[in-house]
């Protein structure tokens, strides 16, 4: 039972990104569809896995390595939540991305313990478009000198920007958000185009993210869409 729904959920997500994408003249091999499985069972994600996707996202450390040793090895694992410095070592090497790199004591650890682990961390810089109180973040007004502190350290390669827009019914009110998620990873290529090209945009949640692919989203971040039992159904 719970099965097919999120099969059909999949299905319904997956036709959505492709709507929103013809609509932005953007080819839907553009955008990857993590599966945000936090709370969920082993069982939910084979199931999501076995409908073909690969890419899972949790936001807990330990979440992560309690599923990914009983789930096939293929699976990419992203870290979407807020990570703190003593959990570090712990997601090294189990984590295909960090999105979440919102200080540079959590970029130093995350630099440290990868260079340990004779890696480079694929990050993404979290940005709190909306500077709401209650998240996480760097300001967008920082990100410029703080792409410009973190870029010299060796384990961590800054892929691109993320940022978790407000809970809303009206997915129309993030757009500004996203846009200027965008605009801010163009203008800090610019500026720091001879070390750096970010290419990821993570925007975009099961409220908002037809908006975020609009805006350019590389990865919208899915959850209750694909998992929860009230989003089944269509429409
Ligand atoms: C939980 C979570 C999501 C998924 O949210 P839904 O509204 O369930 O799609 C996406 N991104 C982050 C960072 C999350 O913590």
């Amino acid at each position: 039972m719970a099965e097919s729904i999120i099969k059909n959920n999949l299905a319904e997500i997956h036709a959505r990104i492709e709507a929103a994408c013809a609509r932005a003249g953007r080819d839907p091999s553009e955008v990857g569809l993590i599966c945000v499985s936090k709370t969920k069972p082993a069982e939910a994600v084979l199931e999501a896995y076995h409908a073909g996707e690969k890419l899972f996202g949790e936001n807990k450390v330990q979440e992560i390595r309690e599923k990914a040793p009983v789930l096939p090895e293929d699976i990419q694992w992203h870290m979407i939540g807020h990570l703190q410095t003593n959990k570090v070592k712990q997601v090294i090497g189990h984590a295909a991305m960090i999105h979440g790199i919102d200080s540079v004591r959590l970029a130093e650890t995350v630099s440290k313990e990868a260079v340990k682990a004779g890696i480079v961390m694929p990050v993404l810089i979290e940005v709190n478009m909306a500077a709401e109180e209650s998240k996480y973040g760097i300001r967008p007004e920082d990100a410029m000198d703080f792409v410009g502190a973190i870029l010299p350290l060796p384990g961590i390669k800054i892929e691109g920007l993320m940022t978790i827009a407000p809970y809303t019914e009206t997915p129309e009110e993030n757009r500004v958000y996203f846009r200027g998620l965008r605009k801010l990873s163009v203008d800090i290529n610019g500026k720091y185009s001879d070390n750096l090209f970010m290419h990821v945009l993570s925007m975009g949640m099961t409220g908002d993210f037809e908006v975020a692919i609009e805006e350019g989203a590389t990865f919208v971040r899915v959850g209750t869409g694909i998992f929860g039992e009230r989003n089944y159904h269509i429409e």
